[in-house]
């Protein structure tokens, strides 16, 4: 979608810090993070919210990716937390589908 930020960036059309990006997702670090490790992955094609999609296989493969990436930067073992924040109450700002990881820290629950 072309005024979507994320899709942008997918495109190249925005510069974004690169983790990963296979055919079918890309991971980048969260411009504003929220602790030591914060990286973003969501999928290459345009969905908007988690209430969007229906597709099993692509919402796994987000949720996969970020646990191998949280391995390959060495912080899988502390832990981490994943989390898709899902329209206004679940404080959603970017509506292109993400799954944050944080890890490199103490995380608190509940959340705020
Ligand atoms: P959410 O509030 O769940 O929609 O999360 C959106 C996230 O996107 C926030 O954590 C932002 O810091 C992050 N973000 C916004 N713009 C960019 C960007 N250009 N590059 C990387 N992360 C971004
Ligand atoms: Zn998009």
């Amino acid at each position: 979608m072309s005024s979507c930020l994320f899709c942008k960036i997918v495109a190249g059309d925005i510069p974004a810090d690169k983790i990963y990006e296979d055919e079918d997702v890309f991971a980048f670090h969260d411009i504003g993070k929220q602790a030591p490790h914060h990286f973003l992955v969501i999928p290459k094609i345009h969905i908007a919210s988690l209430n969007e999609t229906n597709d099993a296989a692509l919402v796994g493969k987000l949720t996969l990716t970020a646990s191998k990436i949280a391995k390959d930067l060495g912080f899988a073992d502390e832990g981490y937390r994943v989390v898709m924040n899902c329209n206004d109450h679940g404080g959603q700002t970017v509506y292109h589908l993400h799954l944050h990881c944080l890890g490199g820290r103490v995380l608190s629950w509940p959340p705020g």
